[in-house]
This record gives structure tokens, C-alpha cells and sequence, in this order.
């Protein structure tokens, strides 16, 4: 049996002085103190691993002066392609202590080292190069002018891309530097500063990230970090009067508070909130990848991606094979430490998680789903959720409707394509889908007509930052990566010259 709790004895010495460290915030450059702090809990054994700042209003407060002082200072008046160089040699920093950072977030968030090194380290220095290029690229337009009621002279017109100003980021958990720096990367590509609000579990990865910046030149004030709550330090920071945008990535009841919260005073608002995406395997699907990549579409990450494929729709020729294969592939991962290489699964972040996974495996049970595999808990102090997978299930059951966010995988087959495709889109999600199919017209075919903002073609959860993601309906409004989120951090000036 693989051991379940962490060896904290095993962690680099770079991890070990950070979480020995008091954490304050990080305002203008600065730790600042808060009066209040909380505990970090080891997700694989509930036991107190640090503490962390516990932002006030006020606090809130501070940091939104300190980000609102370097707009108008240091770094509203350097040149984009000064802010480029300082965002490659933060990419670079960042590599250069990822076994520091990837250690911190997988001991606060329970999920696996290799996918903290490649995701939250690998990913975000891939990310911040290629939003580092948008710095020098944003360009507006020009033309003649026509205006009929003014006959005279001749006119242009310019347009200028200016940042938007102050930035309010808050994320979760479940990818927390990623996710961090799809928020902060496109900000400073477009000249923003940024107060960024990590989830609760998961404070640390950002404030590091925050040192490494300044280490890279980026002037204090540029990036602040506000740890705490998201009823008091997120509701102040996106009722706060100075910020001119909010955005967010987590579930879709806070998105909707936060909308709310937000239309008092018109911030702009970027909302990439939960999803219940589905893998459709038709009857020519490639199955010796499809199988595999079902099965880790669901429990990859323990199941905690937004996107991840929670739900399988498989042609009813060949449904049993595939339960069967996916089922085989989820009673071989190996359980345990998300800091032992051998590990394939970790625990989920929290305790209340866990409960909350097991009370929607046990409603479905209710509702007449049968249990494939895994299905109860994982005794001990840690929140484990064995892989799970759920077949027989009907749209309006309870774990069908609802994001679970956890191992839980639901099936049903289907005999036609336009069985498949109201099945999927029969959700009040429509983050991503991914069918598996090598026939042309049905490729063409799903991929108009299924609700959702990301459609992959044999591949599953495949972001490439060239590329926006967001989603449709209830999984959000406007999108992280590309273009699209650099331009989502800009306002628009039109300028008319009358020649004289
Ligand atoms: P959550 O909504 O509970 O919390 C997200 C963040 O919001 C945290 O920092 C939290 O402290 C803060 N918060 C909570 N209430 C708030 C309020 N009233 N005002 C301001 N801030 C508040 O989500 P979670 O449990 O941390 O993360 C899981 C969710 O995130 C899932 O629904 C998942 O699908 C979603 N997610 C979406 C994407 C995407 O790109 N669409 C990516 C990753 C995760």
C-alpha cells in the first residue's frame, strides 16, 4: 500500500525556508503584516503545515492604492518593450525555481508534483513568453474621416489601445499559480497593474511568484497579492471603487454573485467559471487512445480541471468495451503522497470537498446510477476520493447535472449521432466537448452544433495559449489566453484630427 500522508522530510530545502517564513501580504513591493491570519492544512493528512495573512478591506484597500500609484508611475511610463524584457526574465525566474514553487503548491493543494512542475511552472513560463510579445504588438487604427456635418477641411481618425487600469483577479484552487498567471500575464502585456486574490487553500505559489517578479524588474505596486477569505477579502476587493476590472475563474455561483457585485459600479468583467464537459466516442472511434485518454480526461488532477471530461457518451456498439477499459485503467491508479513520483493520484484539496464528492456519488446511487468502480470513501485523515466511475445514468439525475469536480466519471451510450449530440448539450455547462471520430462530415457536423466554448477532435483538454478559452452558457463570459485576453485588458480610444 502506497504511503498517504506527505514525507515533509523529503522536500528541497528552497520549500522548506519558504513555508518557514511568516506570510504576510504582498503590497507595493512589500510584506505587510495583517491582524489576522489562518491555517494551511495538508490535504493528505489534515495536519497544519503554515499560516497565512488574512486580508481585511482595508487591506484590500492598501493594495489597490499601491497598484493604483505604479499605474500612474514607474510602470504606466515604461516603454512595452520594457515591460516584454522584464516579463521573459520572469518566465526565466521562474524556471529557475521550480522545484521550490511546484513543492509549495502541491503541499497546499494535495495534487500531483509532476503536474504542478509542468502546469504552474512550465506552463505559466511558456505563457508569460508568449504574452510578453503582446506588449509590443497592440496597435490601433487609422482612417480618413467622412463626417457629414462637419464639410470642411480634411479629418483622420486614430485609435489607441490604452490599460485598462487596475486589475481585481481572484482564482482557485484547483490550478492556483496557472490560473494566477493567465490573469497576470495578459495584464501586464497591456500595461495594467494587478491586485490578485489566490483561493484560501492555495496563497502561497502566488505570493512567491510576486518576490520573483520584482527580482525580474517589475516595479513594486505592479502585482500585489491579498490572501484570505472570498466572503471578506474577495467580496471587498470586487466591490472596491478603484478597480476598473474583475477577473475571475471558479464556480459558477460565485461568478454570478461577482457579476452582480460588479455591475454596481460597470467594471469590466471576465467570468471563466465551472464546466461538465463531454467525451463523445462514436462507433469509428480510435479506441486503443480514446480509452486511455477518456479515462484521464476525468482523472487527471484528481478530476479538479474545469474542463475535465465528466461526463462519457459512448455509440451503444461498443459502450461495454469502453466502460469496461476505462474501468480497468481506473482500478490500476496508484493512490497516495502527491509528492512520490510513483503516485498517478492524490487527494482532492479538502476535507469539505471530499463530503461534498461522496454525497453526489451517493444521490446518484439514489437515483439509480450503478457503481462501475470506486464509489466510497477512502478512510483515514486524508481527502481521498478513489476513482469513480457511474453508468446508467439519465440527464436529470443529481452527479449528470451537477459539476462534481472530483474522480467521478458518469456514462450512458447512445445509438445516434443526434442522440449524442442533445445528450451533450443537455447541460447548463458548455466549457469544452471532446469527440472522438475519424469521419469528416461528423466532425464538421458536432463541432457547429455542440454548446460549447472549446471543441477538441481526438484529444481531450488541449489549451494552447494561442488560442482563447472560455466558455458558453453557464461556464462563463469572455475568455483567458490568446489575443482575446490581451485585448480584454485594454480600452479604446478614438482620436479626430481636423486639419487646420
Ligand atoms: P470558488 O468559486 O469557490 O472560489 C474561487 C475564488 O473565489 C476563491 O479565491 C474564493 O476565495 C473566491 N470567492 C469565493 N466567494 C467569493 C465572493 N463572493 N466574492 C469574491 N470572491 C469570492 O471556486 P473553487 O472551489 O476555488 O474552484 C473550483 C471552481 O473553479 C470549479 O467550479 C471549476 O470549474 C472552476 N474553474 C473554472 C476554470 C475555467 O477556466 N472556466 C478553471 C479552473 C476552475
Amino acid at each position: 500500500m502506497p504511503r498517504l500522508e506527505n514525507d515533509l522530510t523529503t522536500l528541497g530545502d528552497a520549500a522548506r525556508a519558504y513555508l518557514d517564513r511568516t506570510h504576510g501580504l504582498h503590497i507595493g513591493g512589500n510584506v505587510h503584516d495583517t491582524a489576522r491570519s489562518y491555517e494551511l492544512k495538508d490535504p493528505t493528512s489534515g495536519l497544519v503545515f503554515a499560516r497565512a495573512a488574512d486580508a481585511s478591506a482595508a487591506d484590500v484597500d492598501a493594495a489597490v492604492k499601491a497598484a493604483r500609484s505604479a499605474l500612474a508611475g514607474p510602470w504606466g511610463s515604461m516603454r512595452p518593450n520594457e515591460r516584454e524584457l522584464a516579463m521573459l526574465r520572469l518566465a526565466d525566474l521562474l524556471e529557475r525555481h521550480e522545484t521550490e514553487i511546484a513543492e509549495i503548491e502541491t503541499l497546499c493543494s494535495g495534487r500531483l508534483l509532476a503536474n504542478t512542475r509542468g502546469v504552474d511552472v512550465g506552463y505559466s513560463a511558456h505563457f508569460l513568453r508568449y504574452m510578453a510579445g503582446w506588449s509590443t504588438k497592440l496597435a490601433g487604427q487609422t482612417a480618413r474621416l467622412s463626417i457629414p456635418y462637419i464639410p470642411d477641411g480634411e479629418m483622420a481618425g486614430f485609435t489607441f489601445r490604452e490599460p485598462i487600469g487596475v486589475v481585481g483577479a481572484i482564482v482557485p484552487w484547483n490550478v492556483a499559480l496557472g490560473i494566477a498567471v493567465w490573469k497576470i500575464a495578459p495584464a501586464l502585456a497591456a500595461g495594467c497593474t494587478i491586485v490578485l486574490k489566490p483561493a484560501a487553500q492555495t496563497p502561497l505559489s502566488a505570493l512567491r511568484f510576486a518576490e520573483l517578479a520584482l527580482k525580474a524588474g517589475i516595479p513594486e505596486g505592479v502585482i500585489n497579492i491579498v490572501t484570505g477569505s472570498g466572503a471578506e477579502t474577495g467580496i471587498a476587493l470586487v466591490r472596491h471603487p478603484d478597480i476598473n476590472m474583475v477577473t475571475f475563474t471558479g464556480s459558477t455561483a460565485v461568478g454570478r454573485q461577482i457579476a452582480v457585485d460588479a455591475a454596481g459600479s460597470f467594471k469590466r468583467c471576465s467570468l471563466e467559471l465551472g464546466g461538465k464537459s463531454p467525451v463523445i466516442l462514436f462507433q469509428d472511434a480510435p479506441l486503443e487512445r480514446a480509452i486511455p485518454a477518456a479515462a484521464w480526461a476525468i482523472f487527471s488532477n484528481h478530476g479538479q480541471n474545469c474542463c475535465a471530461g465528466s461526463r462519457l457518451y459512448v455509440h451503444r456498439s461498443i459502450y461495454e468495451q469502453v466502460i469496461e477499459g476505462v474501468a480497468e485503467i481506473a482500478r490500476s491508479i496508484t493512490i497516495g503522497s502527491p509528492l512520490d513520483k510513483a503516485t498517478q493520484m492524490g487527494p482532492v484539496v479538502t476535507q469539505a470537498q471530499q463530503k461534498r464528492i461522496h454525497e453526489l456519488i451517493e444521490a446518484g446511487k439514489a437515483e439509480g446510477a450503478r457503481v462501475v468502480v470506486g464509489g466510497e470513501p477512502i478512510e483515514g485523515p486524508g481527502s481521498y476520493v478513489p476513482p469513480t466511475v457511474l453508468t446508467d445514468v439519465r440527464a436529470d439525475m443529481t452527479p449528470v447535472r451537477e459539476e462534481i469536480f472530483g474522480p467521478v466519471l458518469v456514462a450512458a451510450s447512445f445509438a445516434t449521432d443526434g442522440e449524442a449530440l442533445s445528450l451533450a448539450n443537455a447541460s447548463e455547462y458548455g466549457l469544452g466537448a471532446s469527440i472522438w471520430t475519424n469521419d469528416l462530415d461528423r466532425v464538421h457536423h458536432m463541432t457547429r452544433r455542440l454548446e460549447a466554448g472549446s471543441i477538441w477532435v481526438n484529444v481531450h483538454n488541449a489549451l494552447d495559449v494561442a488560442l482563447p478559452f472560455g466558455g458558453w452558457k453557464n461556464s462563463g463570459m469572455g475568455a483567458d489566453l490568446s489575443e482575446t485576453a490581451v485585448l480584454a485588458h485594454t480600452k479604446v480610444k478614438a482620436a479626430v484630427h481636423h486639419y487646420l
